[in-house]
């Protein structure tokens, strides 16, 4: 029995559709789906749920998700020496 890797988008439109008040067997058919796949996307748990997790950057003070995006990019502006 193999099981079809979801993808990050599939993981949206289901959460979308619990969010609309779908049960976990109307996710699991309409999107075949397996019954933890759609638990786990329910709870949040699921992978592709998992962004990363904010951490305060020490550089610009931001709940960021490290690498801070904002201070690497002012970084490579520094290291090349172009002003924007
Ligand atoms: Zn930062």
């Amino acid at each position: 029995m193999t099981r079809p890797k979801i993808s990050k988008e599939t993981v949206d439109e289901i959460w979308k559709r619990f969010e609309e008040g779908a049960s976990l067997r109307q996710v699991e058919e309409e999107f075949r789906v397996g019954r933890w796949t759609s638990k786990q996307i329910r709870e949040g748990t699921h992978p592709h749920q998992q962004t990363g997790d904010l951490k305060r950057c020490k550089t610009c003070g931001g709940m960021v998700v490290m690498p801070c995006m904002v201070c690497s990019s002012q970084e490579l502006r520094r290291l090349y020496g172009q002003k924007p």
